[in-house]
């Protein structure tokens, strides 16, 4: 690990970085440190010591059956694409470091490239900004609530707006927010799931559940811990320690986003919209260097953000 605090040590803000960074043999050789921390791995056989090739790129393995060529970016998001490494650096930090993440055409004047190339950095840093440990659950005092996203006519090309009134179908989204109090936030596009079986995929047994008095969430007393409801109906939005104000500022963080940074979003791509919203807000308490750490590492999933936590 010491080559991460090296790193964290070596700048504070963007200007700092690209001092540094817009020469693309330091960015590649500061990957490789990141990916395989000075031993470089054939990613075909998992072969190390490899032969570096003379353009100093490429590397080629030593193993008699692959003996293929390899560079650090192979098996990354950053794979098969011609954009420079130093814009791909630029790039994540840029969309790490802003609160509300940044538009293709934010990001297009920001770095001189195309709004083409702009929306295709973008969703490729997007997968960057997953959760590192999607798998463990939200314990403890645990809030869950539900909303709909999009399906505004101001919002909708024509085609959309004619199919929508051809089918009568409500355009919105149903989006799940779960947050553990002190801790992480999650949303998940709800689809075809029902409200119990998200919770259930989200939060451990040993929980206590609190959510609104939506018929969605009945029955989740006898699965969990404990689990209560306040009623917004009759106007009970606080019973002691029973409430969901937490997720509900999270979801206007969230509308925010959305609306303010990338105006309309299609329902095809929410999923990663929540993500990133997710991301942010869970790494709200870090530095942008540590979060653009974060977020570059998971290109292997080498770092979680506990182990960044316990670090300090
Ligand atoms: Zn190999």
């Amino acid at each position: 690990m010491k080559h991460i605090k090296d790193f964290m040590q070596q700048f504070k803000n963007l200007r700092e970085m690209m001092a540094v960074y817009s020469d693309e043999a330091k960015c590649r050789e500061y990957m490789e440190q990141m990916r395989w921390g000075g031993n470089p791995t054939c990613p075909y056989c998992g072969m190390n010591k490899p032969y570096k090739l003379k353009d100093g790129k490429r590397y080629r393995c030593r193993d008699s059956q692959c003996k293929r060529n390899f560079t650090v970016t192979i098996g990354t998001v950053f794979e098969d694409s011609k954009v420079k490494l130093s814009v791909w650096m630029a790039a994540l930090y840029l969309c790490t470091a802003h609160k509300k993440g940044v538009s293709s055409h934010q990001l297009a004047r920001d770095l001189g490239i195309t709004q083409k190339t702009a929306w295709f950095v973008l969703h490729r840093v997007r997968l960057l900004m997953g959760d590192p440990e999607p798998d463990v659950p939200l314990d403890n005092v645990v809030e869950v609530d539900e909303t709909y996203v999009g399906g505004k006519w101001e919002n909708m090309n024509r085609k959309r707006l004619k199919h929508h009134r051809e089918t009568g179908k409500d355009n919105k989204t149903a989006v799940m927010g779960l947050l553990e109090r002190d801790g992480k936030a999650r949303l998940t596009v709800i689809g075809k799931n029902s409200f119990k079986d998200v919770v259930r995929a989200n939060v451990a047994p040993s929980a206590n559940v609190y959510t609104d008095a939506h018929l969605g969430y009945v029955g989740l007393a006898g699965e969990y811990q404990s689990h209560e409801a306040v009623n917004h109906n009759i106007k009970e939005f606080k019973r002691g320690q029973v409430y969901t104000n937490s997720i509900e500022g999270f979801f206007s963080v969230f509308k925010r986003t959305i609306f303010g940074t990338y105006h309309l979003v299609s329902p095809k791509h929410l999923h990663r919209y929540c993500a990133e919203t997710s991301y942010r807000f869970n790494s709200r308490k870090m530095t942008d260097a540590e979060r653009f750490k974060i977020a570059l590492s998971n290109t292997e999933g080498r770092l979680t953000y506990n182990q960044l936590i316990d670090k300090k």
